[in-house]
């Protein structure tokens, strides 16, 4: 049984790297830990960062870890990992629970950082939300009347592969089109150096020639005033809030809370973001939806995931 003394530690695993945090009973941070980690060294690596952060604040409870990739609650296994070789995180749950002697609950990570918004950053007083991570990929999640709704299983939210485009390139997902290929960091990448073939004026030229420009370069000369870098950061817009309409239409969700690498051009992006919705969606779904850029950076999955731990104790 958990009291509000009780504490937490959220783990969310991406790539190469994890970050750890340990929040009190309700979501507040008291320590973060961020490591290197090797997918071969991936559990000990883990139950250090546990142990690390118990050694500080011994009252904690239970663990959750937020990983990228499709997570099956009811088995507790991850199903298809996203930047992870499946070998490293067969059987991540039972190895982590045996390394750290606490309860640990796995979580995909958009639905972990859905959670953290939710409970603690820009959905707060929310009951529905749905929630939208754009960065190196895109990912989404549902919270249905304050709970997050991951779907028969386990999969929901899956909004970085609904079609935008029928012609559009192929997607890892086997699918084309989808809007993971036009709006996530390497797409805007792509689809910028595509147009400079074409017309090299922009300053994102110069940046090519010194050094390959990311998509934190194009929103940062879209925030100088370079023509072309807002023109793309706009049309980035444009396709992700086609992809917010047809979720509007088909959810008439209270908030929408967008996060993730991608977002944070801030209002370059959410202003158009909001222009297309609102000229695709349904005109009164629209006008019940609030759309707001999220509020917890990366420590959203950590938090969501230690949030998760703390709801499933107490259940
Ligand atoms: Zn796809």
């Amino acid at each position: 049984m958990t009291t509000p003394r009780t504490n937490f530690i959220g783990i969310n695993v991406s790539g190469t790297q994890a970050r750890a945090a340990l929040v009190d009973h309700e979501g507040a941070i008291l320590e973060t830990t961020v490591g290197d980690v090797a997918p071969k060294q991936l559990i000990p690596q883990l139950a250090a960062m546990v142990e690390d952060l118990r050694s500080r604040q011994e009252t904690v409870a239970a663990i959750g870890v937020a990983i990228p990739g499709l997570v099956n609650r009811q088995t507790d296994r991850v199903i298809v990992p996203r930047d992870l070789p499946s070998n490293s995180v067969n059987n991540l749950h039972g190895e982590l629970t045996r390394a750290t002697g606490l309860r640990v609950e796995l979580e995909n990570d958009a639905n972990a950082a859905a959670y953290g918004e939710f409970k603690v950053g820009a959905g707060r007083g929310s009951r529905n939300l749905f929630y939208m991570m754009i960065g190196n990929g895109i990912g989404g999640a549902i919270i249905l009347d304050g709970k997050l709704w991951t779907g028969a299983s386990g999969f929901a939210g899956e909004v970085g592969h609904i079609t935008i485009d029928t012609e559009g390139l192929e997607c890892v997902c086997g699918n084309t089109g989808c809007l993971e290929t036009v709006a996530s960091a390497p797409s805007i990448v792509r689809r910028a150096r595509e147009r400079l073939n074409r017309d090299s004026t922009s300053s994102l030229s110069r940046l090519e020639l010194n050094k390959s420009f990311t998509a934190e370069d194009v929103a940062h000369q879209a925030n100088e005033g370079d023509d072309f870098a807002l023109m793309m950061i706009e049309r980035t817009g444009k396709y992700i809030g086609t992809g917010v309409a047809s979720v509007i239409n088909l959810l008439n969700i209270e908030r929408i809370v967008l996060g993730g690498g991608v977002m944070d051009a801030g209002s370059l992006i959410l202003n158009p973001i909001i222009h297309e919705v609102r000229r695709r969606a349904f005109q009164p779904c629209f006008e019940a939806t609030e759309i707001v850029a999220a509020k917890l950076g990366l420590d959203a999955a950590p938090i969501g995931a230690a949030m998760l731990a703390r709801d499933a104790t107490t259940d």
